[in-house]
């Protein structure tokens, strides 16, 4: 816990590089960077694994402003993958709803010509409420009723005044229109000229690019086992970010803490007995294309990932130990579980999915831990443009670190598992 590694490595790589977004130059130099931290640290094997990402994109302008009754501006920001608005903008009246469930019981065309704006507010613990539902579908819901341009209220939980991005998923077949996310104190106003004034018009101008497909990759880095090395322990964050920040919180911390913990687990005398395999995916903001990609192209060896955990929900601290496994792994787990305690961290009984990126592995039979962190004030943070490292406090992420190098160790050394079928 007196280590500051995590932190050092998520200030180099904000402060080195900074954001990140998907198949840019900078997600690739990231890679780049992490090779060489790598390198010095002494890893055994490190290489990288590329894909396709078919939905390349780069943030433009991005302004709105109330044109009536009550001329103001608006503190907006581009979804991620959003398409453009004409150059000039839009200029339309809006229709405002409370929840999208009020937007969706609208018929077909009743808002044709119009922009419409969903308020919905997100309470803790909401994130997926409204990040799939409202940030993914509600550009085609509103479309499919013939919106011409799409505003939400961010799904974060900050009443300071910016805006939180985050990916839209256009439907098939349904046109595609821009859509942005309005700081949580600019939904809050329209709310309250919504029942003040029947009619209200908003100007929007978004000038994003679509990039077509974009290459991203994956970085993995292994310290070889010493007595199994075909049996890999894996523990994964994401390498890239949004473009607002400097990914600082998501998931430069993640980033930290798994390079760290893999990194004191190194300088040990001897070595893991197990494979260490740290894996960096990329592209995950916009679709966990690094995570899939993962799985489809490491399918024949999935039954030697003996364990999986992913640090990717801010800098910690972590306070519970879920697992998602097939087997209780007994007596494997209750000596990790017993060795988290004097951390902090409760033994969970909920059934873990691990994360993000290691989802889809899971999905396939990979068994995955959940090192469960502290995430209350993680939606007011990423995101925006106010991730930035200076949101890290040393003893959250020394924290994180400490529980991840203790679980990956007793992890890489201990019998009893329940394998993958
Ligand atoms: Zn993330």
């Amino acid at each position: 816990m007196d280590s500051g590694l995590a932190l050092d490595i998520a200030t180099d790589l904000t402060t080195e590089i900074g954001p990140r977004l998907y198949g840019s130059d900078d997600e690739r130099q990231a890679v780049e960077w992490a090779t060489k931290r790598f390198q010095e640290y002494g890893f055994d094997k490190i290489w990288t694994e590329s894909f396709p990402v078919d939905r390349g994109w780069e943030r433009g302008d991005e302004t709105a402003a109330v044109t009536y009754p009550s001329p103001q501006k608006l503190v907006i920001t581009a979804l991620g993958g959003s398409v453009a608005t004409p150059p000039e903008g839009i200029e339309a009246e809006i229709a405002l709803f409370k929840t999208i469930g009020a937007l969706k019981s609208q018929p077909a065309g009743s808002l044709k010509g119009k922009i419409a704006v969903v308020t919905q507010p997100m309470g803790i613990g909401q994130y997926g409420k409204i990040s799939g539902p409202i940030r993914g579908n509600g550009p085609s819901e509103a479309a499919k009723r013939g919106a011409v341009a799409f505003l939400m209220r961010s799904a974060g939980t900050s009443k300071n005044r910016f805006a939180h991005t985050g990916a839209t998923r256009y439907q098939k077949d349904v046109t595609r229109i821009p859509a942005a996310a309005l700081s949580v104190p600019d939904a809050l106003q329209l709310d309250r000229l919504s029942e003040r004034f029947d009619r209200m018009r908003i100007k929007l101008v978004l000038t994003p690019k679509q990039l077509g497909t974009v290459t991203s990759q994956n970085l993995i880095a292994e310290i070889t086992g010493s007595e199994k090395p075909e049996e890999i322990v894996l523990l994964g964050a994401h390498i890239d970010s949004w473009d607002l920040g400097t990914g600082a919180i998501d998931d430069g911390a993640g980033v930290g803490v798994v390079m760290a913990a893999s990194k004191l687990i190194r300088e040990l005398p001897t070595p893991p007995k197990r494979t260490i395999r740290v894996v960096l995916f990329g592209a995950e903001e916009i679709g966990i294309y690094g995570g899939n990609f993962y799985v489809e192209n490491n399918r024949t060896d999935l039954d030697r990932h003996i364990i999986a955990a992913e640090a990717d929900a801010g800098q910690g601290p972590i306070h519970t130990f879920n697992v998602g496994v097939g087997d209780p792994l007994e007596p494997t787990l209750s000596v990790i579980r017993d060795a988290l305690k004097p951390l902090g961290v409760k033994p969970g009984r909920a059934k873990s999915r691990g994360g993000p990126d290691i989802a889809p592995m899971a999905n396939v039979g990979v068994p995955v831990a959940g090192l469960d962190m502290f995430t209350e004030d993680y939606f007011d943070l990423h995101h925006t443009a106010n991730d930035t490292i200076d949101q890290i406090v040393p003893e959250r992420i020394n924290q994180s670190a400490a529980v991840y190098v203790t679980f990956a160790y007793l992890a890489s050394e201990l019998g009893g598992y329940y394998r993958a079928k």
